[in-house]
């Protein structure tokens, strides 16, 4: 099988590469290394099966020739973080819809299969209860660039699911929750790893807001296990999947688990999210995954636990 990965040099990215090289893929990369990293991947270049190409998405002649020496699409190249998308709206939009657009398009033509990386951002303020698929969208107004991300994601949806109703366009969708594992940068205000490179430094450990916001956690390994078995299966086609941990934590009990771990002596310090992002900033008080859509068909169950996860990423930090 020949795989294209677009934002294969990020950090999910350059782990589904390795499962897919793993599995005796052969796999191709589309980066622009604007948020992906070269050194990400660097390990794999020497592999016969590996091929890099720096580009965008948004260069349609580009894809066109990539996509057609491909027989399957893995698309993960997105705008990422909180921080980068607050940074960048604009540049956010674009790469998400119309790159979106040129995937779902070029891969039309001879029907290759699609698997669109979403994210849980879709769900927005939605306040209670584990998130499921079919649950309604929680938005707040156009002015909150945050929002923004949600909609640009949704559209890509929409626009899978209508390639796919429309042009008999295989894909498979996968909402991403706080996935996490080596390799992922706090440089777009990822906060697992912010909070262990500040640990491990001696700096201020920063919560934003009242740390009583929840997330659950997932080890990247666990992903893009799920990805590969979710597009090897048949009933999988045209199908939403949540990919991420039914186990909530605070990020204030997140904050210690790490100074804990870390054997660290920082000081744990409250940030307005006003002072943290901007005027305005929404977050979302709670966010945990209904993962039994996905459970019931590929026997998904994310293995790793969240103090092994962190301590694998803290070993990884401390390495780099
Ligand atoms: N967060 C924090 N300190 C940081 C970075 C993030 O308290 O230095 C908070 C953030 O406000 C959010 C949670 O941690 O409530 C998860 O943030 P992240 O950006 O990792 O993911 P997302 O908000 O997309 O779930």
């Amino acid at each position: 099988m020949k795989a294209l990965i677009t934002g294969g040099a990020g950090f999910i990215g350059s782990h589904l590469c390795e499962e897919l090289l793993r599995r005796g893929d052969e796999v191709t990369v589309i980066d622009d290394l604007s948020t992906g990293r070269r050194k990400n991947i660097k390990h794999l270049e020497s592999n016969k099966n590996f091929k890099f190409v720096e580009g965008t998405i948004l260069n349609y002649e580009l894809m066109k020739g990539l996509v057609d020496e491909c027989d399957i699409v893995y698309h993960l190249a997105a705008a990422v973080g909180v921080k980068f998308i607050i940074d960048h709206p604009l540049k956010s939009m674009q790469i998400n819809v119309r790159g979106t657009e040129n995937v779902l398009e070029l891969a039309s033509k001879d029907k290759k299969k699609v698997l669109l990386a979403s994210s849980s951002e879709i769900y927005g303020k939605k306040e209670n209860g584990l998130f499921k698929e079919e649950d309604d969208r929680v938005l707040g107004t156009t002015t909150i660039s945050r929002w923004s991300y949600s909609c640009t994601k949704a559209l890509d949806e929409f626009l899978a699911l209508a390639y796919y109703r429309e042009k008999r366009l295989p894909v498979v969708i996968v909402r991403l929750f706080n996935i996490c594992g080596p390799r992922q940068t706090g440089r777009y205000g990822m906060v697992i790893p912010r909070f262990i490179e500040q640990a491990l430094s001696g700096e201020p450990i920063t919560i934003y807001g009242d740390g009583k916001q929840t997330r659950s956690f997932t080890y990247v390994a666990d992903v893009v296990k799920a990805m590969t078995e979710l597009t090897n299966h048949p009933k999988a086609v045209g199908e939403i999947f949540n990919l991420g941990s039914g186990e909530g934590i605070t990020i204030c009990e997140l904050a210690k688990k790490i100074r804990e771990l870390t054997n660290s002596r920082s000081e744990i310090v409250y940030i307005p999210y006003e002072k943290a992002y901007q005027e305005g900033f929404e977050d979302m008080r709670h966010r945990v995954p209904d993962i039994s859509k996905a459970g019931n068909l590929i026997g998904y169950w994310p293995q790793m636990k969240l103090d092994d996860m962190l301590k694998k990423i803290i070993q990884s930090v401390k390495q780099e």
